[in-house]
């Protein structure tokens, strides 16, 4: 049994189908790219998985569990976190503040404000900082410090690297290989191609709201992902 299966998921914004029939499984310690262009349906997606958006139809099961119903607190005590596009911290409480209310619902695990800071060394010195006094690249890794603290088995990354220079993008996904160590189950969108792949051990390609190619990242080339990111292929690599 997969650790997290999506099934069918239409996610709607009025109506906009932004999200069309998007059926996939995730086993633990899957990390899964999420490619496409801009509007593709993505975010949406990632959103209806972390329980933020309510999906028109169809179902997430996640270890066993239906949590199609569930908010999105809930999920996040059952082990699915997201960091959001835009980092979204509270800007004028220190980052200690910011990693500690994270854990009040947390699951029990092996993550806490001491090993969150052994995979993000950078955030040492800044745990007394308001985190909107924070670089982007420091932001963004306190933002998936605070996820981490809920202890999550699968972690939903939206675009981490917007915005941030290349020597902080090479920082966080640095950090990331610590949790990719730890076996958690990783869904990310990048728009940076070449890092995505390199990456992640699966790539699926949205277009439309729908997944026309998905595979493993070695058995797929950046060609026919560049057609199905630009709906000029349709096929599926298995
Ligand atoms: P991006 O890379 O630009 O974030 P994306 O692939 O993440 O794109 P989504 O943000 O999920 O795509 O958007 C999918 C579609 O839904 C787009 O047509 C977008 O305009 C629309 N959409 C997204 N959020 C909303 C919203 N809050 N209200 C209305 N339409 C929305």
């Amino acid at each position: 049994m997969s650790l997290l299966s999506i099934q069918s998921i239409d996610a709607r914004h009025g109506l906009l189908r932004a999200v069309n029939a998007v059926s996939f499984d995730c086993d633990q310690g899957d990390i899964l790219a999420l490619v496409g262009a801009n509007g593709a349906g993505k975010t949406t997606l990632l959103r209806t998985i972390a329980g933020v958006h309510a999906p028109h139809s169809g179902h997430i099961v996640f270890d066993g569990v239906d949590v199609t119903g569930l908010r999105a607190a809930a999920r996040v005590h059952l082990g699915i976190a997201m960091v959001p596009e835009g980092r979204r911290l509270f800007g004028s409480m220190t980052v200690e503040d910011n990693l500690r209310v994270a854990a009040i619902r947390a699951r029990p695990g092996s993550w806490n404000l001491d090993t969150v800071l052994d995979a993000f060394p950078q955030l040492k010195p800044k745990l007394r900082s308001p985190a909107g006094q924070l670089s982007g690249g420091q932001q963004q890794a306190a933002s998936i410090a605070r996820a981490l603290m809920t202890n999550p088995r699968v972690l939903l990354l939206d675009e981490i690297s917007l915005g941030l220079s290349p020597i902080a993008v090479d920082q966080v996904y640095q950090s990331l290989q610590t949790l990719v160590a730890t076996g958690t189950t990783i869904i990310l969108v990048e728009q940076d191609l070449g890092r995505a792949l390199k990456f992640s051990r699966r790539v699926m390609c949205m277009l439309e709201g729908s997944i026309p190619l998905q595979g493993n990242t070695g058995e797929v080339t950046r060609e026919q992902i560049l057609d199905a990111y630009f709906g000029l292929g349709r096929e599926t690599v298995h």
